[in-house]
């Protein structure tokens, strides 16, 4: 058994437009006690799953480029000590441009950081002002140039579109300007606005139209094509890896979820999925320090932390619904016959007999794989997968 690692890092300089993360501004005065917490937990992990084998860890926010690498430090001592790194575990940082420079980057790279996720989000000035983002167009050139001059082979771009005021035009030249980067990994989405937003305010009072839906499909259909000729892969919904003969780009750390494989989650407000149980974590900086601080008082064990507000034990069914829906999402994959039956000891079409008859008459679905013994999403479904999804959800 692998594990994959989520560490979450709930600092930000401010919060964004949009962000309805569990992410906190003004509190980086608490980073140090919050990394001692995370050794804690870490350390409570450690002994209940023994050996710990690791084959992804990534630290996502907030933003963790905010802390320093002498925290970093702390956290690898402890990660060394107490789990099995594996020799070709992938090790993420998600980080902002103007937060990083290349010392910094230079002395994580030296701790054992081999990939790093930049959220740059637009490469168009006033989309930044207008998300409420803290760095310029020119931090993420910077930002580019350090992570590559400190060793960086593995470089993803977040990045949005579907933004109220942009039209195809605008999103192209954004998506252009970030290709000439080159980097390997490229993770787009549509923005969502999310209820207790500045956006979502924004909309409340008309000062913004929605958003045409159709041209966000036109979005979507321009950017498959276009990283298509700009030699990316197009493997799962919203994430594209760069073709490489020798290297394989795609992130191992989130292939992990979509495979419906077990993870832990870290930190406060952190998910995990150990043994069909999903966890939850306390979502407050200063909650989570304090439970960490009187382990003592909570109950701890498999897979518990003093930290864990809520566990749900995953039945046969909802695992089996989730492992369709979440491999669907692998649009090149999609869904292996061979390691659902493997899984659970039943065929994909003893249990969802009904659901892929529907699908593939529909057009939805196709056959693939090399041995055609896959399930994947044609093109036409690729376009309505949130509703092919709601069939096994
Ligand atoms: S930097 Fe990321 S996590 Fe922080 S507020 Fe902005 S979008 Fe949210």
């Amino acid at each position: 058994m692998n594990y994959s690692l989520y560490i979450h890092i709930p600092f930000c300089i401010q919060r964004c437009h949009y962000c309805d993360f569990n992410t906190y501004a003004g509190k980086e005065s608490l980073i140090p006690d919050y990394v001692d917490s995370l050794v804690e937990e870490i350390r409570i992990v450690s002994e209940y799953i023994s050996p710990f084998p690791l084959h992804s860890i990534y630290f996502g926010g907030g933003t963790p480029s905010l802390v320093p690498v002498t925290e970093y430090q702390k956290l690898f001592n402890a990660l060394f000590e107490l789990t099995s790194i594996a020799e070709k575990c992938e090790i993420s940082l998600e980080a902002n441009p103007g937060t990083v420079s290349l010392p910094y980057l230079t002395s994580l790279r030296a701790l054992s950081f081999n990939r790093i996720s930049f959220g740059i989000q637009s490469t168009n000035a006033r989309d930044l002002i207008r998300l409420g983002r803290t760095h310029t167009v020119d931090d993420i050139l910077d930002a580019f140039v350090f992570a590559r001059r400190a060793g960086f082979h593995n470089i993803n771009l977040d990045m949005i579109n579907h933004l109220p005021w942009q039209d195809l035009t605008a999103w192209e030249n954004s998506l252009s300007r970030a290709v000439a980067l080159a980097p390997e990994h490229f993770s787009i989405y549509s923005l969502m606005i999310e209820p207790g937003t500045s956006l979502h305010d924004w909309y409340q009072r008309g000062l913004m139209t929605p958003q045409d839906e159709d041209l966000g499909a036109d979005m979507y259909e321009f950017t498959i094509d276009y990283l298509d000729r700009a030699g990316y892969e197009h493997y799962e919904i919203s994430n594209w890896a760069k073709r490489d003969e020798e290297n394989q780009f795609r992130c191992m750390h989130n292939m992990q979820y979509w495979l419906n494989q077990p993870y832990i989650g870290i930190g406060a407000g952190a998910h995990g999925y150990i043994n069909t149980i999903r966890t939850e974590n306390v979502s407050g900086i200063e909650n989570y320090i304090t439970r960490m601080r009187k382990r003592g008082e909570f109950r701890v064990g498999l897979p518990e932390t003093p930290a864990t507000i809520r566990t749900t034990k995953i039945d046969d069914i909802t695992q089996m619904k989730d492992s369709m829906w979440l491999a669907l999402r692998l649009v090149k994959d999609g869904v292996s016959l061979d390691r659902f039956e493997r899984s659970f000891g039943k065929s994909v079409l003893e249990v969802f007999k009904e659901q892929v008859e529907e699908l593939l008459h529909l057009g939805l679905i196709e056959w693939g794989g090399l041995k055609q013994s896959n399930l994947k999403l044609t093109r036409r479904g690729l376009m309505v997968a949130n509703q092919v999804f709601l069939r096994f959800i």
